[in-house]
């Protein structure tokens, strides 16, 4: 078989390559060999199709199995067990309790060196489970985003992920698309790709099919290839792939790339911050309660390991870690509802987001478009319906039959054998739909298409040249915004074909009639054609008519913008649809236009401001109309002036610098470019705004899930420090034993604490204005809580130590005491789950929390009542009694918290949360 495919042998034997240029530079051989071939030679070398593509099944499972799956996977990672391992040796408590265990075993303590070698294995074994998770769980978010790729294979072209490509597929790309692998360019029109991930260099390059004939080509001359991972910032194009996966030349960069470490979320360093501080206090006091116990004459061994072990409790090292599961776990819920947040950091940013500035066609509106209405100068003042109605051909008149032939060849939409429908841009799909009310044929097969215009959002039109045949009869198509189109036509056809000079009344007509489609909430675009061709721009346009295309609002939108609004949000709509069209659909969806003058904003304006008028203006805005791309980054800066926390939306090439610039940019997943994706830091994956709703939403609870979780291990930190403090200073034999302060360490750091990460979000956060940017975690009423807590804690856990303490300490009062703190914490952890809800309001939603405390009291009664884990624990079984006696003094904690709770609510200005509970 091998013999059979000459390209596979080629590929597989690299020697040619390596005398020339040697084997490090082998990948990037490949697309300098190719950069030197005709399309001609490149297609009979690579064999096949420049048409087609590949065509035939068997070859192409051949070529996958010589040159892998199309993708950059990442190094090679390490095992399970040296990570494990490694975990000892990389936390100096642990390598001291090993140590402390060391000396037990020497000084004959067989039980405790078993004891605490046990106890440091479960330890390891948690905060390494936890870390783990952690890691996997940010490993799935980077897989959230797959790469795709439009390939043509046996003449069809579909959408595909990018990692099933293999060297001789055909695909295609436009502008906005990330090139999917190493590519030999076919055709080529305005194709400007960016290369600046590969090259360095911030100027797009453009791209051409000529052969480059200079021996040793730098990847920025190598004009007629389209490097992987590279972006198409304008035209579009079509080749075929010369080189997938590690062989491309940035597979040949990226071992690279993937060993530059992923940066912190800036919670995530405060939390480490807070740790150091914490560690850096507990160190203190753990010193201090040695060196006491030491001079009081206990033994210094004991000190010793309980200093150890208070230090592993109290220092709240498994911080970090939890908020990084807590944010990768939100994360991955956030994307079950349709919003991919790319960048961790991004998810503490959504919950003070308080400007929303979005899209209109697409985000707010369903991005389905039907042609409504159409017009033309001789209908004077009348419309003529077009969605649902039939006109038979021969009774169109010649103006209006113009304007469907201008918008069927000006046209990029192409018909989907496959799904059965057309696929591209909203607009030009509608165009080409409405031919059928008309009884009209597509005659795109008819004709050679010379010339492209293609449609970009700061051009608002777009132009074609072709012919039947005949280059000299090229004839000119145009469609687009009705200013651009009127300003480049002279003429306008009659309804009987003829051609009549525009004055000044019949342009007036035009605009007054563009307004009025425009004020149903219509998309209008105008269309124009001659019969000349172009090499720039079109110019003397014969003007044909407009059409009114519907777009209808998504069903959720106005509930969302509802309670963005409610929970103190402003959301702006941004379009480059006119303002008429926009101030409609803005109405139509609830956005308040309380002045009207000043609610609306066009583009011609903006660029008439300073960015401090902007700046000022902006408050009262809600409507920007007639924008384009450039305006967007001009709006961000100006509300950020105003000390405003931004999500802009986005979904073509050139919005990347403004959602670059926004707080939060999010891309549009379905219909956004992979340009626009790489810039934001959420995307859409439903493209729908009610998402963004979920997202902000999502971002706020997290927060306060993060708030309540540090409520809880600081508070077990604090008490069980405070614990040990005050029996040594009022010289009481300790109340907790190693093992037992180890376990409580569990606790805290493990999986109640964890699932308190996973509460899941209250509806009413959205009520809650958004947090301040400088808001720090710690805030005081987290602070009270903590303190107050611990009060109870150590209070309640002294009283049952000292009541069941009467000459010498014995096994049945440290398991009281013991058992005590451990009621404590699980009764605080019920407490944490809410800052304002009742336990009863929340019920038993949080699965893994029940599964959690389940586990932990099932944990403490097996340290009670097993045989084995009583000698590790040094406890023994207690009364059923005993154990009621302890629920109503631990209850206490939770109790007094609920009291607190149901305070609150009953106080008129209930709000939500920690921030304004101070
Ligand atoms: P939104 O912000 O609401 O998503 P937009 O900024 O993407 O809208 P554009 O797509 O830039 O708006 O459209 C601006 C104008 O360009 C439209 O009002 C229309 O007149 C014209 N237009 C839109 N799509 C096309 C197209 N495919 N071909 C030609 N002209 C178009």
């Amino acid at each position: 078989m091998a013999s059979d495919n000459p390209y596979a042998s080629k590929l597989t034997n690299p020697d040619t390559d390596i005398e020339l240029i040697g084997r490090d530079q082998f990948e990037d051989g490949l697309s300098t060999r190719f950069a030197a071939k005709t399309v001609e030679e490149t297609v009979q070398e690579l064999d096949t199709n420049e048409t087609k593509g590949l065509c035939n099944q068997n070859d192409i499972v051949y070529r996958r199995s010589i040159h892998g799956v199309n993708e950059l996977e990442g190094e090679e990672e390490e095992s399970l067990f040296i990570k494990f391992v490694s975990t000892f040796y990389g936390d100096p408590m642990i390598m001291l309790l090993i140590g402390s265990a060391g000396v037990s075993f020497y000084m004959g303590n067989l039980d405790d060196a078993i004891s605490i070698t046990a106890a440091v294995l479960i330890v390891v074994t948690v905060g390494f489970v936890q870390e783990y998770r952690s890691e996997k769980s940010l490993e799935a978010l980077n897989k959230l985003v797959p790469e795709q790729a439009h390939l043509t294979r046996n003449g069809t072209t579909e959408t595909v992920m990018a990692m099933t490509l293999v060297p001789g597929d055909l695909v295609r790309f436009q502008v906005g698309d990330r090139i999917p692998a190493d590519i030999r360019l076919t055709e080529s029109v305005h194709l400007t790709i960016d290369e600046s991930n590969l090259t360095g260099e911030t100027k797009p390059v453009s791209k051409s099919l000529d052969v480059v004939s200079k021996p040793m080509p730098s990847i920025g001359e190598r004009s007629n290839i389209a490097f992987m991972g590279t972006l198409v910032r304008d035209g579009h194009g079509a080749g075929i792939v010369i080189a997938t996966g590690h062989k491309t030349a940035l597979g040949s960069v990226f071992s690279m790339l993937s060993s530059i470490e992923k940066p912190k979320t800036p919670l995530q360093n405060a939390m480490g911050k807070l740790g150091q501080q914490l560690s850096f206090f507990s160190f203190a006091v753990i010193g201090v309660i040695g060196l006491i116990g030491v001079i009081e004459g206990r033994s210094w061994l004991d000190m010793f390991q309980i200093s150890v072990c208070l230090a592993v409790a109290a220092i709240p090292e498994g911080l970090p870690i939890i908020v990084a599961v807590t944010l990768a776990l939100g994360v991955l819920r956030m994307a079950k509802q349709r919003a991919i947040v790319k960048k961790l950091p991004s998810v503490e940013t959504l919950g003070s987001v308080n400007v929303i500035c979005s899209d209109k066609t697409g985000t707010l509106t369903q991005n389905h478009m039907t042609v409504s209405k159409a017009w033309t100068v001789d209908m004077k003042t009348s419309h003529l319906a077009v969605d649902g109605n039939k006109h038979l051909p021969d009774n169109v008149d010649k103006d209006v039959k113009y304007m469907l032939e201008s918008g069927n060849l000006c046209n990029n939409a192409r018909f989907s054998v496959e799904k059965e429908k057309f696929l591209g841009n909203p607009t030009d799909i509608a165009i080409i739909e409405s031919l059928s009310s008309f009884g009209m044929d597509d005659l795109r097969n008819t004709r050679v298409r010379t010339n492209e215009l293609p449609f970009n959002s700061n051009r608002k039109y777009m132009a074609i040249c072709s012919h039947f045949g005949d280059k000299s009869k090229s004839e000119t198509f145009a469609k687009g915004a009705v200013e651009k189109i009127v300003a480049m036509s002279k003429m306008y056809y009659t309804k009987t074909g003829e051609i009549k000079p525009i004055n000044d009344e019949i342009s007036k007509l035009i605009f007054k009639m563009a307004d009025d489609l425009a004020s149903d909430g219509l998309r209008v675009l105008a269309f124009a054609r001659n019969s000349k061709s172009f090499d720039t721009e079109p110019s003397d346009l014969v003007f044909c008519g407009l059409m009114g295309m519907n777009d209808p609002p998504r069903p959720q939108v106005s509930k969302s913008i509802a309670s963005l609004l409610r929970g103190g949000v402003h959301v702006i709509m941004i379009t480059g649809d006119s303002e008429v069209t926009a101030l409609n659909v803005a109405r139509k969806i609830g956005m308040p236009l309380t002045d009207p003058e000043r609610s609306v904003l066009t583009g011609e304006k903006i660029d008439a401001m300073s960015e401090e008028a902007l700046s000022e203006a902006i408050q009262y805005v809600s409507v920007f109309a007639r924008t384009t791309p450039e305006h967007k980054v001009a709006i961000v800066r100006a509300l950020q002036l105003r000390g405003d926390i931004v999500a802009m939306t986005g979904d073509g090439v050139n919005d990347a610098p403004a959602l670059k610039l926004a707080d939060i940019g999010i891309a549009m997943g379905k219909n956004g470019t992979d340009v626009a994706k790489e810039a934001a830091d959420m995307v859409l994956t439903d493209d729908d705004f009610s998402t963004i709703l979920h997202a902000i939403r999502e971002g706020k609870g997290i927060f306060n899930n993060i708030q309540n979780f540090l409520t809880f291990q600081l508070s077990t930190s604090v008490a069980a420090l405070s614990l040990i403090a005050v029996s040594t200073l009022f010289n009481l034999p300790n109340p907790l034993n190693a093992m037992q302060i180890l376990w409580i360490n569990i606790l805290m750091d493990g999986p109640p604490a964890q699932s308190l990460g996973v509460e899941p979000v209250d509806q009413e956060v959205m009520n809650k204005p958004p947090r301040s940017r400088s808001e720090r975690i710690l805030t005081v009423a987290v602070l009270k809580r903590v303190l107050t807590a611990a009060f109870f804690i150590i209070i309640g856990t002294m009283y049952v130590y000292v009541r069941e303490m009467k000459d010498s300490v014995t096994r049945r009062d440290t398991t009281m005491t013991f058992t005590c703190f451990v009621l404590f914490d699980m009764f605080n952890a019920l407490a944490c789950r809410s800052y304002s809800k009742s336990v009863f309001q929340l019920g038993l939603k949080n699965t893994m929390f029940n599964y959690a405390v389940g586990g932990s009291l099932l944990g403490q009664l097996c340290a009670i009542y097993v045989p084995f884990f009583q000698s590790i624990f040094q406890t023994e079984a207690l009364a059923a009694s005993d154990l009621l006696y302890l629920v109503a003094i631990t209850s206490s904690v939770w109790i007094v918290d609920e009291v607190r709770k149901y305070l609150r609510r009953k106080n008129a200005s209930y709000t939500y949360g920690y921030s304004t509970a101070v």
